[in-house]
């Protein structure tokens, strides 16, 4: 079984956005044949939706490493399901949510298939996700761009606010053994 590196995205707009965050963290540390590897900090966002679907609320954003054997597949079923269960309103999709995950990356995978793109196809263009993504593994090299996550976010266009924030994410909930969660520096 293949061990992958994958980065998802993770986001909040309702509620206690802090305790979604954590949560999702911690629910994500259960997942079978799998383990959190890396946290990067939270920022708050301002939401860019140009409908304005989602709302004026602002977003906590950040992004979690997760080392798994899982199938992309089943992994994004896990994360909807996950996403059901942490409140996210299914009958408005676009709306507000309670938790939003995005798979970014999957290891070198490319994805196209009905409901699954990878890598994430806006993910070059947001800053709320190369902000987190390049504190996380600023080396780690887009898989058709072909460029690293910082090259990126210095050629970013994206002028929406994006501020990190000075929390310790993912620490409110106990987690297994052996979960490494980034440092604020
Ligand atoms: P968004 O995150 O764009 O605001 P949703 O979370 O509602 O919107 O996702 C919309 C659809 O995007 C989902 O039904 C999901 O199947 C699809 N999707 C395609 N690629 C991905 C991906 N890489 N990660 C997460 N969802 C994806
Ligand atoms: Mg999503």
């Amino acid at each position: 079984m293949t061990l992958e590196i994958v980065f998802i995205g993770i986001g909040s707009n309702v509620g206690d956005r802090q305790d979604f965050c954590d949560r999702a963290i911690a629910l994500m540390n259960l997942l079978p044949l799998s383990q959190v590897t890396g946290v990067s900090s939270y920022y708050e966002t301002e939401p860019v939706d140009p409908e304005g679907k989602q709302g004026e609320n602002w977003f906590y954003n950040g992004v979690v490493r997760l080392e798994t054997s899982l199938k992309p597949q089943a992994l994004l079923d896990i994360l909807q399901e996950t996403e059901r269960g942490l409140g996210r309103d299914d009958a408005h999709r676009g709306g507000p949510r309670a938790m939003d995950f995005d798979i970014l990356l999957f290891g070198e995978h490319h994805i196209a298939q009905e409901g699954l793109t990878v890598p994430h196809p806006r993910l070059h263009q947001r800053r709320f996700v190369l902000e987190p993504l390049a504190e996380l593994d600023p080396a780690c090299m887009h898989p058709t761009l072909h460029c690293s996550m910082s090259e990126l976010l210095e050629a970013l266009d994206d002028t929406s606010r994006v501020t990190r924030l000075p929390l310790k994410p993912g620490t409110k909930y106990p987690s297994r053994p052996g979960c490494a969660v980034s440092p604020l520096s």
